[in-house]
């Protein structure tokens, strides 16, 4: 008689701790457990933390102030502006200063909202 051996797959995935939450999952090759395996895209945080001049940067963006405008009022140079865009741009995720107009007034309003309870959400 033969002997038939059918292991399931789930058998040959190791358990192994999860890196982040330390919860037991099986797997082959990963360090972390399926939830804590969210895209980073969805786990990008609503306040990436951005430097004082880069606030700045934004908060003159939103004002809809042109580079040239930006550099006179903050005695940079109009690339320095530039880079401090493009900086804040890869940090925001946004392509183009309106995308980062957007977000500057959205996560304002949630971090109002955050510190002052729903009651303000009506205004
Ligand atoms: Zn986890």
């Amino acid at each position: 008689m033969e002997l038939k051996v059918v292991t399931p797959i789930i058998e040959l995935k190791q358990l192994r701790n999860c890196f982040r939450c330390g919860l037991e999952f099986r797997g082959d090759s990963q360090r972390v457990c399926p939830s804590c395996a969210v895209p980073k895209d969805i786990q990008r945080p609503l306040n990436p933390t951005l430097s004082f001049r880069e606030k700045q940067v934004v908060e003159l963006v939103c004002k809809g102030k042109i580079n040239k405008e930006i550099a006179f009022a903050l005695h940079l140079t109009e690339g320095t502006v530039k880079e401090y865009l493009n900086r804040i741009f890869r940090k925001v995720g946004a392509t183009n200063r309106t995308e980062l107009a957007v977000w500057s007034i959205t996560t304002t309003r949630i971090a109002e909202i955050v510190q002052n309870g729903p009651a303000l959400m009506a205004n």
